[in-house]
């Protein structure tokens, strides 16, 4: 199989693409680099260029004899998504529809798409299954959606195969220790833990102590980085013309932002000051996926089903590359 691989650069991506490459596929990671990071995938594999230079798509897809692409390109902060839309709209709707066209003129017809529990909402049924309504509440969420639902009607009308992973809360490192997470600006709660247990920051802010939930704080599904790089290789394989797949992607049970911290200290040995503030806007209380679907269909198992485990391969991460890819 020869793959294009957009983001294949960033956090996820670059996970996928170590995987893939260790199975010998051959695979081909197209990144503007703007979020993404040189080092994390090979120097002769990466081709840097944005999701808008569609003419280097277009030349791209014949050269390399792309058969299938795996989309992670995408901007993700939430919080910016709400005050710009439009760079969410643009890059993460627009340029992907400009993309999918480029595939259909090359007859590229397998696609898998980076989803997000995002497109669920606020759901009030738990654990979310893929057939929990969707309805976003953010702009980044919508616009993933309205990928989902283009992709639904390329399937139907041009026998694409495709499949939507919906990924929880990614998290970890590779299990080498050779990739891992850097995120600028940092949101995710996991690095910023390990961030004020190594004192590069004061505290870490828990937002929200008066949830609905045992402890107060917001519970999510926290899914390792190559749990999610495995079953993107399995839904590659899968696919056939017109075949629709819609996965969630989570370990099936959540972890409050108190027993990430106390996870983080267990591993770290090391003491984390807090400091307890008001809510962020848009969290729902908790958010835990059922991954039943994927586990029936293409014998997806995740590797990393304990907190401490996850966290114990990205404070390797972190520890050894205490500024991030800047250490590499
Ligand atoms: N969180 C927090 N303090 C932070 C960052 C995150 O309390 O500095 C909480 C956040 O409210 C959420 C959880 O940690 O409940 C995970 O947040 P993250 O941004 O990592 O992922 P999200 O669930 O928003 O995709």
């Amino acid at each position: 199989m020869h793959i294009l691989v957009t983001g294949g650069a960033g956090y996820i991506g670059s996970h996928a693409v170590k995987l893939f490459l260790e199975r010998g596929l051959d695979v081909w990671v197209y990144d503007s680099l703007v979020y993404g990071h040189r080092a994390a995938v090979p120097a002769d594999r990466l081709i840097v260029g944005d999701l808008n230079e569609i003419n280097r798509i277009d030349q791209l897809l014949p050269e390399k004899r792309i058969d299938a692409v795996v989309h992670f390109a995408a901007f993700t902060y939430v919080g910016e998504s709400v005050t710009n839309p439009a760079k969410y709209y643009q890059n993460n709707l627009v340029n992907t529809l400009n993309l999918m066209e480029c595939l259909r003129r090359h007859k590229v017809a397998r696609f898998v798409f980076s989803s997000t529990a995002a497109t669920y909402g606020m759901p009030d049924q738990m654990p979310i299954t893929e057939g929990t309504p969707q309805k976003p509440i953010n702009p980044y969420g919508a616009s993933k959606l309205a990928v989902e639902h283009a992709l639904a009607d390329y399937a139907n009308a041009y026998q694409w195969g495709f499949a939507a992973l919906r990924y929880f809360n990614a998290s970890g490192a590779h299990a080498s220790g050779a990739i891992g997470e850097d995120h600028t600006p940092e949101t995710h709660l996991i690095p910023l833990v390990i961030q004020a247990a190594m004192g590069q920051r004061p505290h870490i802010e828990i937002f929200g102590t008066d949830y609905p939930t045992p402890d107060g704080t917001c519970v999510r599904d926290y899914i390792h980085v190559d749990d999610l790089a495995a079953a993107h290789l399995l839904a590659l394989e899968k696919l056939q013309p017109g075949q629709h797949l819609h996965y969630n992607l989570g370990i099936g049970r959540g972890y409050s932002v108190r027993e990430v911290i106390a996870a983080v200290e267990s591993v770290t040995g090391k003491k984390v000051p807090i400091k307890e503030g008001p809510r962020r806007a848009g969290d729902p209380p908790v958010l835990v996926a059922s991954s039943d679907k994927i586990q029936q269909d293409l014998g997806w198992k995740p590797r990393y089903t304990d907190i401490k485990a996850i966290v114990e391969t990205a404070w390797n991460w972190h520890r050894t590359h205490p500024r991030g890819y800047k250490d590499k």
